[in-house]
């Protein structure tokens, strides 16, 4: 039987990169999935691909920095798929510049979406999670949250934050049962990261031992693997995805 069969999943971002990738490894796994993300055309695209493998599969339209955005989107997974088994924060966005440039409203839009938002949409899962005496949360942070970078200074303090709220989550729920991890990605081939320039990507090339960029399924096999019965004794952790970047 596939290892998260009878499962639903609420993920986060899930319209295409590392989203994509994690509600596709999802739905393999035989889990369903209740995808949210901005843009509506791109996630039905996702939630086709999903049920083409088997899984019940909702595209549901929010913008997770949205003050009820949380609240909704549990409401109707629950009332559409029955339940919430995992919970997955990957939806995030970068506003790069240096400190001195950097405005105030490129700070608070970053920790808007990647903090707040992961912090709602766990809130959100929290009652029915203990209700049932179950439950997996999977926030994506990043290897910056854990080493920083320069011109990255509220995304690295976004996903510094997602890392503390991670391991405060644990140490909360765990006795009902629910266990709440960290994934910290590296550099992962996506649009996210697109812009970068040669110099910039030989450059952090050198910084990998495994010598290659990573790929959205890479990050998705550790989203499967934190959800799965496999991990039922990991709680508080931040597992890193990143070729050995950071170690
Ligand atoms: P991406 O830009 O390709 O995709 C981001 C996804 O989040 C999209 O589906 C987008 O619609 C959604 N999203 C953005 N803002 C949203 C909002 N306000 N409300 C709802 N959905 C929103 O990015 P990606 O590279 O796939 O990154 C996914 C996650 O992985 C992010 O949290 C990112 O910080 C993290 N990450 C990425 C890398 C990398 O190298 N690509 C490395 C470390 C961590």
């Amino acid at each position: 039987m596939p290892p998260l069969s009878n499962r639903t999943a609420l993920v986060t971002g899930a319209s295409r990169g590392i989203g994509k990738a994690i509600a596709l490894a999802l739905a393999d796994a035989g889990a369903n999935v209740f995808a949210v993300a901005t843009k509506p055309d791109l996630l039905e695209e996702v939630c086709v691909a999903c049920r083409a493998k088997g899984a019940r599969a909702i595209a549901h339209a929010a913008d997770v920095s949205a003050p009820d955005a949380a609240e909704k989107a549990v409401e109707r997974a629950i009332a559409d798929l029955g339940r919430i088994d995992i919970l997955v924060n990957n939806a995030g966005i970068t506003r790069d510049n240096l400190i001195m440039r950097m405005k105030d409203e490129d700070w608070s839009k970053v920790l808007d979406v990647n903090l707040t938002g992961v912090f709602r949409f766990l809130k959100a899962v929290t009652r029915p999670m203990m209700k049932q005496r179950s439950g997996r949360i999977i926030n994506i942070a990043s290897v910056v949250g854990l080493m920083g970078n320069a011109g990255q200074a509220n995304y690295a303090a976004s996903k510094g934050g997602v890392i503390a709220l991670t391991k405060s989550a644990a140490r909360e729920l765990g006795s009902r049962g629910i266990t709440v991890n960290a994934i910290a990605p590296g550099f992962i081939t996506t649009d996210m990261t697109a812009g970068l320039p040669e110099a910039a990507r030989t450059g952090l090339l050198g910084q990998i031992p495994l010598g290659r960029l990573g790929a959205p399924e890479d990050v998705a096999g550790a989203v499967v693997f934190l959800a799965s019965d496999a991990a039922a004794y990991v709680t508080g952790q931040v597992l890193s995805v990143d070729g050995g970047m950071y170690m």
